[in-house]
């Protein structure tokens, strides 16, 4: 059984450490255009061209006044007119006001905007039935934004929270980290592309469209080399051309004991690989290391185990190739078991399971189900990891747990 031989187990920190801990991000970035940058990564702070806002405008609909026009507390011709987009631009005499409107720009002199609604209109102009102080109802030039000002730092995605902030400040162009290219194959004799029929013992190759799916989501330019038959020149070729042309080579199938071996001495021809036990449930079997020039990750041929071992590891790995270093996992969150949860002790367990809040803002959580690692329909039913500690062993209804919701990858 897995947990009695747990030693010879590499945790999920551990294997992470190891893998971020030999990669530094890609050098080469690029100019688009703002249109172009959704998904995209910022390869340097990005820097405010302009003042936001640009020019002293008002916050309200009133009156622009001098405060020395206010001594006398008399009623204030109106000189003329102020509106976004067109400015005041007549002679403004002492003793009278500016009828003004939000976003116009203030008239030169003024000292401040007193709102409409404590303004009384007569014959005789416009009295002021509130004190005025210095300043009020202005915005200043620069009181969101300075020119220079840094608005985004490097390593930051953009997206719908950040490319609207860029366009209002009239940047068309930004500098981004190049896309990761990443190359992906599926091993395995059984496996057929959808689209093709089943013949006696054949499977659809779930990993290979798994995968293609997140890198894309992850903004990488995939190459897609198919499904390599188990054959040991068949997969030498495939893993040659993957790694003259990818920064990073994902292959799945063919780690786990038994052929491990046979892949091992191929992949030790071409370079540098170390094939872990990971103690994770699902997805022990992983390999990570460099070929000639890529790096290469090797996952579990499950289904279940290919998905998470390439979310839980493979995404932060190419999060910080990419250049994102402001990617994160969602947080872990705890949340009260509705279902009894199996477990036994040795690894660390990610069940998929669904998770809402109840009435009193309490989050709970369910199981989707069968958790084999061929169960895919596990995922598609969840919307969270239950995360299970490595020592303990099944959940009884009630117990706490601790849930990490998905991100994007897996659920938009
Ligand atoms: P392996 O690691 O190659 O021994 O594969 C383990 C299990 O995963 C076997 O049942 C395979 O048929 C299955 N499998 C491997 N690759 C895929 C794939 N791309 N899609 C679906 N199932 C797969
Ligand atoms: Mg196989």
């Amino acid at each position: 059984m897995d947990h009695c031989h747990t030693s010879d187990l590499i945790s999920l920190e551990q294997a992470l450490e190891k893998m971020l801990g030999q990669i530094a991000p890609l050098q080469q970035t690029e100019s688009v255009a703002l249109t172009a940058a959704a998904g995209r990564i910022t390869a340097a702070p990005v820097v405010s061209p302009l003042d936001v806002p640009p020019f002293a405008n008002s916050a309200m609909d009133g009156y622009a006044v001098r405060l020395a026009d206010l001594v006398a507390n008399a009623p204030l011709p109106v000189a003329g007119k102020a509106f976004a987009g067109a400015p005041f631009d007549g002679q403004w005499p002492a003793n009278s006001c500016v009828r003004i409107m939000t976003g116009a720009p203030i008239p030169a002199g003024a000292d401040a905007v007193v709102m409409q609604e404590q303004a009384e209109v007569s014959d005789q102009g416009v009295r002021f039935t509130a004190p005025v102080e210095a300043g009020q109802n202005i915005r200043l030039a620069g009181e969101d934004i300075r020119q220079g000002a840094s608005v985004l730092p490097a390593g930051v995605k953009l997206g719908a929270a950040q490319l609207p902030l860029l366009a209002s400040l009239g940047v068309a162009e930004v500098q981004v980290m190049r896309k990761l290219k990443v190359a992906v194959f599926s091993t395995g004799d059984e496996l057929q592309p959808v689209g093709q029929p089943l013949q006696a013992g054949q499977i659809y190759d779930t990993n290979r469209f798994a995968v293609r799916l997140m890198l894309e989501q992850m903004g990488c330019e995939v190459l897609d080399l198919g499904i390599i038959r188990d054959d040991r020149d068949a997969l030498r070729d495939a893993f040659t051309q993957a790694d003259s042309q990818a920064d990073v080579v994902i292959s799945s199938g063919g780690v786990s004991v038994g052929e491990a071996d046979y892949t091992k001495q191929m992949l030790d021809e071409l370079g540098q690989v170390s094939f872990w036990k990971l103690a994770i449930k699902p997805g022990k079997p992983f390999a990570f290391g460099k070929l000639g020039h890529a790096w290469f990750c090797g996952l579990p041929g499950n289904p279940v185990s290919a998905a998470l071992t390439f979310y839980q590891l493979v995404q932060p790995l190419l999060a910080k190739l990419a250049g994102h270093s402001d990617w994160r996992l969602p947080p872990r969150l705890r949340a009260r078991a509705l279902t009894p949860l199996k477990k036994s002790p040795g690894r660390l367990d990610f069940q998929r399971g669904v998770f809402s809040s109840n009435a009193a803002g309490e989050l709970e959580v369910s199981t989707t189900g069968h958790q084999g690692s061929h169960v895919f329909s596990s995922y598609s039913q969840g919307n969270c990891f239950i995360v299970l500690e490595r020592e303990r062993g099944s959940v009884a209804v009630g117990e706490t747990v601790e849930i990490e919701p998905f991100n994007a990858l897996l659920r938009s």
